[in-house]
């Protein structure tokens, strides 16, 4: 494609983004295809000669578009939010231009020192503890992890390689696989199942703990978990507290968990990959209220932060472990400033990365902190709104105290008559939820996700709630 082409493509790519976003209320949330819709709408093999620009962003809306689920509509509430914003999108154009790998700082210095200010930038915003900051000249910093599972993976790994060095110097006689045999993590049985898989994928024991009535993983829980490991002879290593459960947006007792850690010399890792953001607001932080107890921090503005997937940041007040964890140094990476910034590459699992770091850039500085605390406190808001209208209406409860811009309710009555009426909403196919379960009680979950979403929208998502709870009552005969 020759740069005048390009130009074309481009400006009328970027005409189409904004309408489709724009006008994305409009579209039904969930496709209506089947498995293997594709398929036979497309030749079964790439062209030989290249085919018009002009022919593919038309096939875009005739092929594509019929099978997007669209997740920045105001109807789309499972899950969490994905973030999503016009300064993100033209960062991502410059990254794509720039297309470096920024694996080390000379493969591309910006790509490196964007980050460590941007990350710098962020750990401000939220009030971060100074240790967990590059500017603060301790040895703290920050990286743009692709996901939250990433982050909970490499800190597991860099309190693995501590606890092994810390063991290895008390018991010299003992070996590396003794040491590892015997170690265990901990989290709550609400944690993201990201957290199990890490201690899957890092060949430790992971325990999940009960919580408690608020869905709380809380001190004296943990505490007697590791006296219990330690009287069993294992090695505590690792705990994962989670702020903003996936089900229902429960913090742990972050302040309980810090004191037991650091009593017993466990490295605390905070997952707080969708509430993190809420973090920019003062007035939600009494929530991480105990973060300086932590080893490392982790949150996805690539959730709620209006910067597009993915950006996973994550600050660590002592990166040396992991750095260390992964420490591979081959001819053909070293360069003659080594140790003067970060090496990235030492502080995730793969050795690319992209330039992350522009479309932070772009977005704090295009919205600025205030239109971003803005944007929490009115998604906020509009979950109390209809936290409001769930509670005015007595066929319905409330399951879960709504903090953030969740809000967990049921239909009064058995599991199967919400999961009726769950099939029916989403059948019905203007609004789109997800369902959660704790303990013994199945429940539906609205997630405002869409950054257009205002009160009329949530009236919209409610008149449907409402009218499907009609229907399954009519046809329960309830
Ligand atoms: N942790 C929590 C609390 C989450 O809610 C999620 C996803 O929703 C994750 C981790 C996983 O996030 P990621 O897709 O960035 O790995």
């Amino acid at each position: 494609m020759e740069a005048n082409q390009f130009k074309d493509f481009g400006k009328e790519m970027i005409d189409y983004v904004a309408n489709y976003l724009e006008n994305i209320r409009d579209r039904r949330v969930l496709p209506t295809v089947e498995p293997g819709y594709l398929r036979p709408l497309l030749p079964e093999q790439a062209p030989n000669k290249p085919d018009r620009w002009e022919d593919v962003l038309a096939d875009v809306e005739k092929l594509i578009m019929p099978g997007v689920t669209h997740w920045h509509s105001p109807k789309f509430h499972a899950y969490f939010p994905t973030a999503n914003s016009y300064p993100a999108i033209v960062a991502d154009i410059l990254s794509g231009a720039i297309a470096c790998i920024g694996f080390s700082w000379i493969a591309s210095p910006a790509c490196t020192e964007l980050e460590v200010v941007m990350l710098d930038w962020l750990g401000k915003m939220l009030d971060l503890p100074a240790e967990f900051l590059a500017c603060s000249g301790g040895k703290g910093g920050g990286v743009i992890q692709g996901t939250a599972s990433e982050a909970t993976l490499v800190a597991l790994l860099g309190a693995k390689a501590r606890k092994i060095a810390t063991v290895k110097g008390e018991h010299p006689e003992w070996t590396e696989s003794h040491i590892i045999e015997r170690l265990v993590a901990y989290t709550s049985s609400q944690s993201h199942s990201s957290v199990e898989r890490a201690g899957l994928l890092g060949g430790v024991r992971m325990r999940s703990l009960p919580t408690d009535d608020k869905h709380r993983l809380t001190g004296s829980t943990l505490r007697e978990a590791i006296q219990k490991d330690i009287e069993d002879g294992l090695i505590p290593f690792y705990a994962v507290g989670t702020l903003g459960t996936t089900s229902s947006c429960a913090f742990d007792k972050l302040e309980e968990l810090g004191d037991v850690c650091n009593k017993y010399e466990v490295w605390l890792h905070v997952d707080a990959a969708y509430a993190g953001s809420a973090f920019i607001c003062p007035e939600y932080r009494y929530l991480m209220k105990g973060v300086e107890k932590a080893d490392s921090f982790n949150f996805n503005p690539h959730k709620w932060l209006l910067i597009n997937f993915d950006c996973s940041t994550m600050w660590l007040k002592n990166p040396y472990w992991v750095v260390n964890a992964f420490n591979v140094d081959p001819l053909y990476l070293k360069h003659d400033q080594q140790g003067s910034a970060p090496d990235y590459r030492h502080w995730q699992i793969p050795l690319g990365r992209r330039f992350r770091s522009l479309k932070m850039w772009f977005v704090l500085r295009l919205y600025g902190i205030e239109n971003l605390q803005m944007h929490i406190r009115k998604q906020i808001a509009l979950a109390h709104h209809f936290e409001t209208l769930v509670n005015e209406d007595k066929r319905f409860e409330i399951t879960a105290e709504v903090l953030m811009g969740l809000v967990c309710f049921r239909l009064k009555g058995s599991n199967e008559l919400n999961e009726s009426l769950l099939k029916k909403i989403n059948g019905r196919g203007v609004i789109h939820l997800v369902p959660s379960k704790i303990g013994d009680q199945y429940f539906l979950r609205l997630a405002i996700c869409s950054r257009y979403t205002e009160k009329h929208d949530i009236q919209v998502s409610w008149n449907e709630i409402q009218a499907a709870a009609k229907e399954i009552v009519e046809d329960n005969n309830v």
